[in-house]
């Protein structure tokens, strides 16, 4: 659909967007058999200057703390999945404390506390819940929180003490693939979960995964399932295979399908917040997802650090190059720059 647009019909197709115009089922097919790469960049243009329209060149840093690599399930794709031998860490109230210490100052506009489903925690849900309610206190900074699916009275106290966000990924809206992802989990219970997230007054952060679905067909019921879930940030993440995981030896794929679906997610969600992880491919391709669309940079990391992302590209590096100053600079370098707080504060009170 975009092959033979000149510039100036991009430029009207991206205004028609802005101006409520929604993609119809054959649109999204359209988009995501587009393989050609110029015309790739033509869909990046059109989400670039929709996300310009409603962000202008303010882009949304997160920092990312890791805090329990411990977990109950077995994701089939994921690294930490419980029956992976490998070494964890759960950091005591004292060193999640110092982390925040360590974050105090920084340019960032929220903290993501991320753990595994951890017995120690989803046993003990009170302790999640100081846990939130220190950081809050320590760093007076809106929180998102990245605990698995817990139950609806734990959001509430959760909400109650400070948290902002609730990030919990489908990671696919086609059941079957999910019956493969996410092994003996409630695909139902995790809609569930983010609803009552939504009701409890927290944003919500929604996404799937890419290079791991059977056929295009697959993706695109992802795409419409994210549309009726309808979230705060939207995001999408490359698969990645992980030593020691049944997906383990699947063939690794690149980072185009990621890009492309970026740049469709900000046409079908012009004015949401879209991550550009640092954790698959660092600094260079944070450049590449913004290009595609994306406004936020997520998996910030204290320099030094030795917190685990999800994906870790940069397990095996000497240098982590993933820190607040660094992103700024190749942000500026690029003519964009951090967003004011205020102007976050704003998106979660919408
Ligand atoms: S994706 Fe999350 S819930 Fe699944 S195994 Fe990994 S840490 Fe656990």
């Amino acid at each position: 659909m975009l092959k033979d647009m000149s510039r100036e019909e991009l430029d009207n197709f991206a205004e028609s967007i802005i101006n409520g115009q929604k993609l119809s089922d054959d649109n999204i097919r359209d988009l995501l058999n587009i393989e050609d790469d110029e015309i790739l960049e033509k869909l990046y243009s059109i989400a670039r200057s929709i996300r310009n329209h409603y962000f202008g060149n303010k882009v949304f840093l997160y920092s990312f703390v890791y805090f329990s690599t411990y977990c109950k399930n077995n994701c089939a794709f994921c690294y930490y999945h419980c029956k992976n031998d490998i070494n964890r860490y759960r950091l005591t109230p004292d060193e999640i404390e110092k982390v925040c210490e360590a974050l105090k100052g920084d340019p960032i506009h929220m903290v993501d506390l991320t753990m595994g489903e951890d017995p120690y925690y989803h046993n003990h849900p009170e302790r999640l819940v100081e846990v939130v309610r220190r950081v809050k206190e320590i760093l007076g900074l809106p929180i998102m929180i990245s605990p698995g699916v817990v139950e609806d009275k734990v959001l509430e106290e959760l909400r109650r003490n400070g948290a902002n966000f609730l990030a919990l990924y489908q990671e696919t809206y086609d059941p079957a693939l999910f019956a493969r992802l996410r092994v003996g989990q409630s695909f139902e219970k995790r809609v569930n979960c983010r609803n009552y997230a939504r009701k409890a007054g927290m944003c919500i952060e929604d996404g799937i995964l890419t290079e791991v679905e059977p056929d295009k067909e697959s993706t695109f019921k992802s795409l419409k399932g994210l549309e009726k879930s309808d979230p705060d940030m939207v995001r999408v993440m490359t698969f990645v295979p992980q030593e020691g995981t049944p997906f383990g030896k699947m063939v690794p794929g690149s980072s185009k399908s990621e890009l492309k679906i970026i740049a469709i997610l900000r046409l079908m969600f012009p004015n949401r917040l879209i991550p550009a992880s640092l954790d698959l491919e660092g600094i260079d391709g944070m450049v590449h997802r913004l290009n595609a669309g994306a406004n936020v940079v997520t998996s910030i990391i204290p320099s030094g650090s030795s917190l685990e992302g999800v994906v870790n590209y940069d397990r095996n590096l000497a240098k982590r190059d993933r820190d607040v100053h660094s992103v700024i600079k190749r942000l500026e370098s690029m003519g964009m720059e951090p967003a004011k707080q205020e102007d976050f504060n704003m998106i979660l009170s919408r």
